[in-house]
C-alpha cells in the first residue's frame, strides 16, 4: 500500500495484474525490463515488499537490501556483462524517483559517463 492507500504500479506488476517482461523472479523479489529504457540494456530489481524507497528502509529490511544487489550481480552473469554494468537507486523527487516503491535500476550495454548528472 501507498500512502494513499493504493497499490502501486510495482505492486500491480509483482501480482501479475498489469503486464510486464518478467526476466527473473524469486520469493523476494522481480526483475523487469523497464517500459523507458535508458541504455540498450535496462532493467528493474523490485522487491516484493512495498518498501516506498531506500530512505525508508528499516534495519530488518537488510537481507533484502543485500538480496537486490546479488540479484543485480546474477541478471549481470547471465546476460554475460562483463564489459560493466550500472546500478542505480533514485531516492526522491531531486533524483529523479518517480515510482514510490524500491527499485534498482540496472543499466548496461553502452559506454557511460559520470557523473551521470
Ligand atoms: P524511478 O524514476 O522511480 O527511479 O524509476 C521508475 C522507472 O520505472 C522508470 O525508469 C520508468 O521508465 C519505469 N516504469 C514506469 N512505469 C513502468 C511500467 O508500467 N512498466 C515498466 N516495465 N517500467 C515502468
Amino acid at each position: 500500500m501507498n500512502s494513499n492507500g493504493g497499490r502501486d504500479i510495482f505492486q500491480k506488476i509483482i501480482d501479475h495484474e498489469i503486464p510486464a517482461e518478467i526476466l527473473m523472479e524469486d520469493e523476494q523479489c522481480i526483475v523487469i525490463r523497464d517500459i523507458n529504457p535508458g541504455a540498450p540494456i535496462h532493467v528493474l530489481i523490485i522487491p516484493k515488499k512495498n518498501i516506498p524507497r531506500l530512505a525508508e528502509a528499516q534495519e530488518s529490511d537488510v537481507p533484502i537490501l543485500g538480496h537486490l544487489l546479488l540479484m543485480a550481480q546474477k541478471f549481470a552473469q547471465t546476460q554475460g556483462l562483463s564489459k560493466g554494468f550500472r546500478v542505480v537507486i533514485n531516492n526522491g523527487p531531486d533524483a529523479g524517483e518517480s515510482v514510490p516503491h524500491l527499485h534498482i535500476h540496472l543499466l548496461a550495454g553502452k559506454p557511460m559517463i559520470w557523473p551521470p548528472c
